[in-house]
């Protein structure tokens, strides 16, 4: 079975579209997410404009602030000190990544945490880890649990989970996450001795390494439910370039029992996440 992430993301964002309606009607308030761009990355303008759309699509007001890339680490502190006060606006995000002359854990810091709708202020990885109500949790891996639960239903308990990678944005909360759910989770990494015979074991297995098709068809335990994260840019055959995950697609999913595709799976899942968590930032604000 392949897991259809647009598919997932358009049923999301449906429900979303109703949430905001009803918000507005009951309390008068209609989200709003400003997203702070600094510098001309090609990949990221297009991700912000994805972001722009989709959240103007489901009835939300959408920002967008551009600034040139000399933009010093003070200047855009003000601009955050600025949104963070503004009433109207219930979610920053700052697209990642900054120009190197600006650092990154000042920037999340500096974002009031409840509108930190990427989940990364401290506050919020705190709140994850301790289990506690009204974390804004990173919208990558909270769209590798839902994209899981198609497959295998709400009921995750005792599932052995394994993750590859460890970052703070996709490995360690998609970890608590699995946690959470009631599974076993193992968290691997660069430094994990017999990776493969590790995720032999695994019934839901979670890739966010950033190395093209790195999870090999002998990895897999048959049946398994694989969520793919990564996003590569390759050559096809014809020197093209393509957008491949981290998983040995084609011969993975004759073993598996479940697989993301990329493009099309984790991808449309993170932006529709982006706007699930705009929406519980104009709750927590609003
Ligand atoms: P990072 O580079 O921050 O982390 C990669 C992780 O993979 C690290 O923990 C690293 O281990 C581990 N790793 C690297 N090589 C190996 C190896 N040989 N064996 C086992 N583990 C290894 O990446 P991110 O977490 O930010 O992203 C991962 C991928 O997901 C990327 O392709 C990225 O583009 C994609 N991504 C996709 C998103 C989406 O919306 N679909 C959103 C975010 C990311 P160690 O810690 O030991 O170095």
């Amino acid at each position: 079975m392949i897991i259809d992430g647009k598919q997932a993301a358009a049923d999301l964002r449906k429900i979303l579209t109703i949430e905001v309606a009803q918000l507005k009607k009951d309390k008068g308030v209609v989200p709003g997410l400003t997203v702070v761009l600094v510098g001309e990355d090609p990949a990221s303008e297009v991700y912000v404009r994805n972001k722009v759309k989709q959240t103007r699509e489901v009835g939300m007001i959408s920002n967008e602030i551009k600034l040139p890339n000399d933009t010093s680490e003070a200047q855009l502190l003000a601009v955050l000190q600025q949104l963070n006060n503004d009433d109207a606006v219930h979610g920053i995000l700052v697209q990642l990544p900054l120009p190197k002359h600006i650092d990154e854990s000042v920037i999340i810091a500096a974002i009031t945490p409840n509108k930190d709708v990427d989940g990364f202020h401290a506050m919020n990885s705190g709140r994850l880890l301790n289990g506690e109500p009204g974390a804004l949790v990173p919208c990558t891996p909270q769209g590798c649990i839902m994209l899981t639960k198609k497959h295998l239903g709400e009921d995750l308990s005792g599932l052995h989970a394994v993750v590859i990678g460890r970052s703070n944005i996709v490995g360690k909360p998609v970890a608590l996450l699995l946690l959470q759910e009631n599974c076993t989770v193992t968290i691997a990494h660069s430094r994990t001795k017999n990776l493969a015979e590790v995720c032999q074991q695994a019934d839901i297995l979670i890739a966010a390494v950033g190395r093209a098709h790195f999870v090999q068809a002998s990895w897999i335990k048959p049946g398994a439910t694989i969520i793919d994260v990564g996003i590569n840019r390759i050559e096809d055959e014809n020197g093209k370039a393509k957008l491949v995950g981290d998983v040995d697609f084609a011969n993975v999913a004759a073993v598996c029992g479940a697989i993301t595709p990329v493009p099309g799976g984790v991808g449309p899942m993170t932006i529709a996440c982006l706007l699930k968590n705009t929406v519980a930032a104009a709750r927590l604000n609003g």
